[in-house]
């Protein structure tokens, strides 16, 4: 196997192009398939030492809204704990693993590894989140919505490198939670998680965003749930009103991990939970699904 280490952007794109290699950043997904022998890749593109691609920053060209950016090799550690980012992206990335794979795993491999359980997923969706995506032909920009396609499965081509992810400053200013439960506490992955954003102004709701993961192929904004919450009162939030719209949009399967009808259960609890945290009813994740 031969092993790139560039550290420039432009390099990893040249080396992607005409090696037709496989982009490493953590390892933490990747090393686990090669180990399993579910991949095997010719070529690595070691993508870790490249400065540009980490880092938040807040980016404000001429008259365009100001953008935070977050560079796709940035780890999750790094995400968990920076306050410049909405409460449910860092609490999204707290749920990640251990801080082992915290510390390892970077924001973008959670991203293009597009499992339907990643725990930055939902917290990017319900933020608006873009893909500024890298080739040797320049870049191009894609909504976190338009992004997932199924299961471990993205519109990224194969030539293609997740440079940076950026959030409207509008979306970072709304108020946010994220909510996600496992088998257990420590490493369990997320049998589902739900992540909201909302702004509430006089207790009135408005530019509601709900997404919900491990519930679907990919993880999902709840269109029919934010119309129905838009211009609501945070008092008239109870689980039977979201209940109907919850559902509609959810299409979960029984799996290891949990059954279909405990995951569509647990979502309404979950997007209420992040909803009613939002409004400042509650707050923490131990508060959570099963407190009503
Ligand atoms: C024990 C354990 C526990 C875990 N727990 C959780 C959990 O609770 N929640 C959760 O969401 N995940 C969990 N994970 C999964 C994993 O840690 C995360 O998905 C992590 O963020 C992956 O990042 P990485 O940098 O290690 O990606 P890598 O393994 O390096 O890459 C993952 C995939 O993305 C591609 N890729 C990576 N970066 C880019 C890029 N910039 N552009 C294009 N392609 C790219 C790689 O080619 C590969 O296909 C766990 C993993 C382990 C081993």
């Amino acid at each position: 196997m031969r092993y790139l280490k560039p550290t420039s952007i432009h390099e990893a794109a040249d080396a992607l192009e005409s090696s037709r290699g496989t982009i490493l950043a953590g390892g933490t997904d990747l090393c686990v398939y090669m180990a399993e022998g579910v991949c095997q890749p010719e070529t690595l593109i070691d993508i870790s030492g490249i400065d540009s691609m980490r880092g938040i920053e807040t980016i404000q060209s001429g008259r365009e809204e100001a953008t935070v950016r977050i560079g796709a090799g940035t780890t999750v550690a790094e995400v968990a704990a920076s306050e410049a980012l909405p409460d449910c992206l860092r609490q999204g990335a707290q749920a990640v693993g251990s801080p082992q794979i915290r510390n390892l795993g970077t924001i973008g491999g959670n991203v293009c590894n597009a499992s339907p359980c990643g725990d930055t997923l939902t917290p990017l969706l319900a933020l608006d989140a873009r893909f500024v995506l890298r080739s040797t032909a320049g870049t191009r920009t894609v909504e976190s919505e338009e992004f997932f396609t199924g299961p471990k499965q993205t519109v990224l081509d194969p030539h293609e490198i997740l440079e940076f992810i950026e959030l409207p400053s509008a979306s970072c200013a709304r108020a946010s939670a994220f909510r996600m439960i496992g088998n257990r506490k420590g490493q369990a992955i997320s049998q589902v998680n739900a992540a909201v954003s909302v702004a509430i102004v006089d207790g009135v709701m408005s530019d509601v965003r709900v997404a919900v993961g491990s519930v679907a192929p990919v993880p999902l904004r709840l269109a029919g749930l934010e119309e129905l919450l838009s211009g609501k009162t945070v008092e008239d939030l109870h689980p039977a009103n979201l209940r109907d719209a919850v559902l509609e949009g959810v299409r979960p399967i029984d799996d290891v991990r949990s059954t279909a009808t405990y995951r569509q259960e647990v979502t309404v609890a979950l997007v209420f939970d992040a909803l009613a945290a939002c409004g400042g009813q509650r707050s923490g994740q131990d508060e959570g699904a099963g407190a009503w």
